[in-house]
């Protein structure tokens, strides 16, 4: 993969983190994104460059247009184009719907939706002109199954398969491919605050008897943006450990 470049959105740790390692170790030259922990993506970047490989830092804030555009700009002054984007960058904050206020609605939405949105309209600009391209976004089980108490994080997540399947049939003849990959439950900063008796009765609905690690995400993104997944648009692949077909 050596030539091709790859952003990740919200790589400073977690499953974004492992994305950039995977392709980095793939040849990949990496733009990382980060919002608030510099440290940490400085650190992902380093352990890229110990690895052999190359990269650089880009701080955007991609919930927000012109932030979003920023870092696509950067991507290409830097490296002249872009082959890979990987929509990962997500929050979460559990509650229930009737306690959901606009401006916690708004921000779910804008960090998990208009974020893949934002990047990929700015991405597919240049991909198109290359008509070569992988974007892969990261949603999540939930957003097929619906949760309880995630209202406004499964509606996001929805609707990233929705934005997955439109832009699938919208680019395919560019040479641009869409999937999407739906996480279970991965083990991250994101699922450490839940208490210990919902990890043990969430593990127990896991087929495969654990939960997943980033790793388990980012080998997933690796063949979607492979030469092998070439044929494969429009997908949403679950990685889940068996949990949705119990
Ligand atoms: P983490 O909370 O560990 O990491 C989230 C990342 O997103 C951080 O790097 C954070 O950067 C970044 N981020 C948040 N908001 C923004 C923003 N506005 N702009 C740029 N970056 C931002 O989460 P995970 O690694 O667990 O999750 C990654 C993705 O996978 C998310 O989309 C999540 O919804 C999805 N997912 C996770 C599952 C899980 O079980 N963990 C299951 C299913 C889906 P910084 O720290 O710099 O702010």
């Amino acid at each position: 993969m050596e030539n091709r470049v790859a952003v990740v959105t919200g790589a400073s740790r977690g499953i974004g983190k492992a994305i950039v390692l995977r392709l980095a170790r793939e040849g990949y030259k990496v733009v990382i994104n980060y919002l608030n922990s510099e440290e940490e993506a400085t650190e992902v970047l380093n352990e890229v460059k110990k690895g052999g490989g190359e990269g650089i830092i880009v701080k955007a804030d991609v919930s927000r247009s012109e932030e979003a555009q920023h870092l696509i700009d950067t991507t290409v002054d830097t490296y002249g184009k872009l082959d890979v984007l990987v929509n990962n960058a997500g929050i979460n904050k559990d509650q229930l719907m009737i306690r959901i206020s606009d401006e916690e609605w708004d921000k779910l939405i804008s960090t998990n939706l208009n974020s893949a949105f934002y990047c990929s309209r700015a991405a597919v600009r240049h991909m198109m002109k290359k008509r070569f391209g992988r974007i892969i976004n990261i949603s999540s089980v939930v957003g097929i199954s619906g949760n309880a108490g995630q209202t406004h994080y499964a509606a996001a997540k929805s609707g990233l398969i929705g934005l997955t399947l439109s832009m699938a049939k919208e680019y395919g003849n560019r040479g641009i491919t869409v999937n999407a990959v739906a996480p279970g439950y991965i083990k991250t900063a994101m699922t450490d605050v839940l208490p210990d008796e919902v990890k043990d009765r969430i593990i127990g609905g896991i087929s495969v008897g654990r939960m997943g690690n980033p790793e388990d995400v980012a080998a997933a993104v690796a063949f979607l943006a492979s030469p092998d997944a070439s044929f494969i648009t429009g997908q949403v692949i679950k990685v889940d450990g068996g949990m949705s077909v119990l």
